[in-house]
């Protein structure tokens, strides 16, 4: 189902985001998780892009697995660094074939120095724009970042390539992670006073253990952990409380954005159901 529709029919959405398992032992855990989760009847599941082509076969078949046998909206994500416009081309039309009707469109993190992409494409924008002129039926996803992308530190200047990006024919704004509603909520602001009008995805990932809260912290530059979060971190006693306590966080998150009309909730799941399903559990959704 096209995204516009999906916005029309669950006020807010609800959704799921999963990686492409490299092992067979990691597939196994992702079937079994996705399995759970099934039954919560998400708006639509969306699966990461490894930059740079690095998971291409494997987005792609878990996509069309998915799509075909969970009678699940699949949302492919597609990333443009190091890519021609010949192969971004091929892969969206595979994808359009098979009755994908969504893709999540980013740029993938630069590992160069001289911040040269190697593609056609340099920036997100760009392959936004290429894909509603040659897939105009296609529902297109953007990121967005509550507290702000690490490589434009000048917030004015980043909410000008946000509206030029969404202007290139975005549907939506996912946005990166974030632990503290506040920032969300002024992301928001600023993206309204842009013109931005589009539905704006508040992105969750309930804090599950230390080491994951440090992996994530890395991983997804910049993101805020406010130190309310990380005292009731530190004084956890073990990992089952530190859990716990990361569910609960985001329950209230979670609480809160529903409180005030958000346009969609979407759980970072990193393939696992339990921190989901006791969020559901928690408010009885
Ligand atoms: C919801 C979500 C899903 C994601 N999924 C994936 C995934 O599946 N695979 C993956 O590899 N990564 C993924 N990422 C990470 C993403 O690829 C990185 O954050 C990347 O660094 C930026 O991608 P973007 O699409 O936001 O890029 P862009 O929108 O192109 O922005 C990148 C940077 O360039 C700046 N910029 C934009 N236009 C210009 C311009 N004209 N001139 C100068 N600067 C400009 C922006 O302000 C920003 O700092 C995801 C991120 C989010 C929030």
């Amino acid at each position: 189902m096209h995204i516009n529709q999906i916005f029309l029919k669950d006020k807010p959405t609800f959704s799921f985001e999963f990686f492409p398992p490299q092992t067979r032992s990691q597939a196994e855990i992702l079937y079994e998780n996705i399995t759970r989760l099934t039954p919560l009847a998400p708006s639509f599941i969306s699966i990461t892009y490894g930059a740079g082509g690095s998971t291409r076969e494997l987005t792609h078949d878990l996509v069309l697995k998915l799509n075909k046998e969970e009678q699940l909206t699949v949302i492919p994500h597609l990333t443009c660094i190091g890519h021609r416009k010949s192969e971004l081309k091929q892969m969206v039309n595979s994808y359009r074939t098979k009755s994908i009707k969504n893709i999540m469109t980013l740029r993938g993190d630069i590992k160069s120095t001289d911040g040269k992409t190697a593609g056609d494409f340099d920036y997100a924008s760009q392959l936004v724009r290429y894909i509603k002129k040659n897939f105009p039926e296609m529902g297109i996803g953007v990121a967005g970042y509550p507290n702000g992308h690490p490589e434009t530190p000048n917030r004015l200047q980043e909410m000008d390539y946000l509206k030029h990006k969404v202007d290139q024919g975005a549907d939506f704004i996912c946005t990166q992670l974030f632990y503290d509603n506040h920032n969300f909520f002024d992301f928001q602001e600023r993206i309204r006073l842009a013109g931005i009008k589009i539905p704006l995805i508040a992105g969750l990932m309930p804090l599950t253990s230390i080491k994951m809260m440090k992996k994530m912290s890395k991983v997804a530059l910049g993101t805020h952990i406010p130190g309310k979060l990380q005292r009731i971190i530190s004084q956890c006693k073990n990992q089952q409380e530190v859990q716990s306590a990361g569910i609960d966080w985001s329950t209230a998150q979670v609480e809160n954005l529903l409180r005030n009309q958000v346009d969609g909730i979407h759980f970072y799941t990193l393939n696992r159901s339990q921190a989901t399903l006791q969020i559901y559990k928690n408010l009885e959704l």
